[in-house]
């Protein structure tokens, strides 16, 4: 019978409209295009192999560029939760690399809160 709510106002969130959630689908779009780049070994040998049997490849090769354009797509229309922009998009060019923000900086890792 010890009410231990003592500590519960200890950390204020800076931003507290912004739903964790949203940012972790955001993360996860960028995940997926990474994962379809990581599997581009696997993709040449399996079309190399199949070179070799005399088979056809157009149709892995249709499916894994369809892949790779519906990933590229579902992450370029991803919105920062923060400034209602594209999250990976700024101008025309696609970023890959960032976890942040293109326009607001805001970061995708739920453990980045620190203001800068
Ligand atoms: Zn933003």
């Amino acid at each position: 019978m010890h009410p231990e709510s003592d500590h519960e106002k200890e950390k204020e969130n800076p931003e507290p409209e912004i739903n964790p959630l949203a940012l972790r689908k955001i993360r996860r779009a960028r995940t997926r295009l990474l994962v379809c780049f990581w599997t581009l070994p696997v993709y040449v040998i399996s079309i190399w192999m199949l070179l070799n049997n005399n088979r056809d490849i157009d149709t892995l090769m249709w499916i894994y560029m369809s892949l790779y354009a519906i990933f590229a797509l579902d992450m370029a229309y991803r919105k920062c939760p923060r400034c209602g922009n594209q999250f990976y998009v700024k101008s025309i060019l696609l970023n890959l690399i960032t976890s942040e923000c293109t326009h607001c900086s805001l970061s995708t890792r739920p453990d980045s809160t620190r203001e800068s």
